[in-house]
């Protein structure tokens, strides 16, 4: 299900507003990588009236369960970020925003605001280029498939062995 939360009316009587919703994960549709458990995530949202539009502010704090890029183990993934975003009808005035310049999105409609697409997209922002169950995860050995981190295998040593010829240029020049 989607929420969809209408921000004229929201912030109708004050200039902002702070609230906790909770998502079910599930309704995120966060690609196969993100683990789609039944749970809910609590966001904390801030609303903020602009001139121009809305200050939107998600703080998160939370697990997500994802697989390792290498290893394939699923572990939980923390998010932990607090992200600001002005939804705006106008356009920028100036073409180069400054790094002081808060990220901005087209409102389409205000009262009608996407809420799960910006949780899924502060969520896909927010997750690390590589995700690894830890830094120095060792992944799966490509010849056999067992996972490095528990097991040991000698693949390596052995197919290095049969097929690079550098290794017998090693032993040469020993
Ligand atoms: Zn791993
Ligand atoms: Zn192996």
């Amino acid at each position: 299900m989607t929420i969809f939360l209408n921000l004229k009316e929201e912030l109708k009587r004050e200039p902002f507003k702070e609230f906790f919703i909770s998502i079910p994960l599930k309704d995120l549709d966060l690609p196969e990588n993100y683990y789609l458990e039944e749970k809910n995530i609590d966001v904390k949202l801030h609303l903020l009236k602009d001139k121009d539009g809305y200050v939107i502010t998600i703080t998160l704090n939370t697990t997500v369960n994802m697989s390792c890029d290498r290893c394939l183990t699923v572990f939980p993934q923390k998010f932990e970020f607090t992200e600001s975003v002005l939804f705006t009808k106008k356009l920028p005035k100036h073409q180069e925003l400054s790094e002081e310049d808060l990220y901005s999105e087209y409102l389409e409609d205000e009262e009608k605001f996407n809420l799960n697409e910006f949780v899924r997209e502060e969520i896909l922002v927010n997750t690390p280029m590589k995700v690894l169950c830890k830094e120095d995860c060792k992944g799966l050995c490509p010849y056999c498939g067992i996972n490095k981190n528990e097991e040991s295998c000698d693949c390596e040593i052995k197919m290095r062995g049969k097929e690079s010829p550098f290794a017998k240029l090693e032993k040469l020049l020993k």
